[in-house]
């Protein structure tokens, strides 16, 4: 028996984890050499294809010349360099970058700044907006953020209350009624632009949230885009807010800003957050870091992520992805046993028709199981299925899991009668 407590693992009820001994392209081999093929970009990181020999150049260039050094008082070339792009390609207004190593820390990261912000300005605010159904993230803070459910149920008691706007309908509403309440207690609206991920690949348009962003804007609520799973070209543009126009106060990123390679995050934000923690003051220091900041290896991994981006036609590529899906998914749209089939850019989704819906529905663990028999890693999200796959597959590839999931709903409607 293994040692590991794996995540998001039931062990009493989970078969044993399949070992992966490399990775190429879209592909996982097991030590078998059994090929399987990453659908869901080994959940949502991966960009480019695993093992993308341009950012594993640059991983073992660096790795040779500088690891991990302390980034208080000290800084380094592959960490500059990389603020200094990544704040070119975001949307304007986002001047400083701020470092850290996973989606859900970069997102409390934006949180802090965010009700820093307005403490420091001398009008503190104490409550937060976010979407229901939204997740940003497993520690309390982001889990405080996220919609309450079976995951969090019984940490209920340990998380500070949030305000969550109903979603998909009346969210605008929602959001007009309590900022006329109380116009100037929110610090900030918490929310993850055009795709509410994990939520179930809920998709919204850029009209709904442009005006849901002008109105926070208004009551000066800040903006945290959560791009951890929309940012580097998910969606069909490099970030999901270009397609709103907004340009959040605070952005936050990581899954895909290594290709997917090493862990790492980003908190962007406007000067005027920056500005409000910078006095001769050391109270007003944002007390915050994680052992492993600006990772060397990892902001070279992500260096290597962009010039790939620079010189591939990535876009190219990402367009082919949204073309093959829409060009299929009318095939399951035709289906009486499937509804709410959408798309936005590389990410499809779909809903099977059934009465027992959500992330328990066993459905979800019969489909995965199904899929992975099949050599093809699809982990639907209870009744929802989604294709979210690396920018590197094939037609033939995409093609294999159009087919397969069109047998799965054959086989699921089977089971039924
Ligand atoms: C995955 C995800 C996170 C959490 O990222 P981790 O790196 O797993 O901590 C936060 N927000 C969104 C939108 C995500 O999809």
């Amino acid at each position: 028996m293994s040692k590991i407590w794996h995540p998001f693992t039931q062990h009493a009820l989970a078969e044993p984890p399949i070992s992966v001994a490399r990775t190429e392209g879209a592909y996982f081999y097991t030590k078998d050499e059994r090929k399987i093929l990453d659908a869901i970009s080994s959940w949502w990181v991966n960009t480019h294809g695993h093992c993308h020999p341009h950012i594993v150049k640059a991983v073992q260039e660096q790795a040779a010349k500088l690891d991990q050094i302390i980034f208080a008082g000290f800084t380094h070339d592959p960490a500059e360099v990389l603020a200094e792009k990544l704040v070119k390609i975001t949307p304007k207004g986002l001047e400083h970058v701020f470092f850290s190593d996973s989606g859900s820390i970069c997102v409390e990261v934006g949180l802090k700044m965010a009700i820093g912000f307005h403490h420091h300005s001398g009008k503190p605010r104490k409550r937060i907006l976010a979407l229901e159904h939204c997740y940003h993230g497993d520690t309390f803070g982001s889990m405080a953020l996220g919609a309450r459910g079976e995951f969090s149920d019984i940490y209920e008691d340990f998380l500070f209350d949030v305000t969550h706007l109903p979603f998909p309908e009346g969210t605008l509403e929602a959001l007009e009624r309590e900022l006329i309440a109380d116009p100037e207690g929110y610090a900030a609206f918490v929310f993850e632009p055009m795709v509410l991920g994990a939520g179930g690949m809920l998709m919204y348009s850029a009209d709904l949230l442009k005006s849901l962003c002008d109105l926070c804007r208004k009551h000066g609520v800040l903006l945290i885009a959560d791009e951890v799973m929309t940012g580097w070209g998910r969606t069909g543009t490099m970030f999901a807010c270009e397609q709103a126009k907004i340009e959040p106060d605070i952005l936050c990123m990581s899954k895909g800003i290594t290709g997917g390679f090493l862990p790492l995050a980003a908190t962007l934000c406007v000067p005027k957050i920056y500005d409000a923690f910078y006095a001769p003051d050391r109270r007003k220091t944002f007390f915050h870091s994680s052992s492993y900041t600006a990772n060397p290896l990892a902001c070279a991994a992500a260096e290597a992520n962009l010039e790939i981006w620079e010189k591939e036609p990535v876009m190219e590529r990402i367009k082919l992805i949204a073309e093959e899906h829409k060009k299929h998914l009318t095939s399951f749209a035709e289906r009486d046993d499937v509804m709410g089939v959408r798309q936005a850019g590389t990410i499809a989704a779909m809903d099977i028709v059934t009465n027992d819906s959500g992330y328990f529905s066993d459905l979800g663990s019969v489909l995965y199981k199904f899929f992975l028999e099949r050599d093809i890693l699809l982990r639907p999200l209870g009744n929802t299925i989604y294709i979210l796959p690396p920018y590197c597959i094939t037609e033939d590839d995409l093609k294999n899991i159009y087919d397969t999931i069109h047998e799965s709903l054959d086989f699921i409607g089977k089971l039924k009668s």
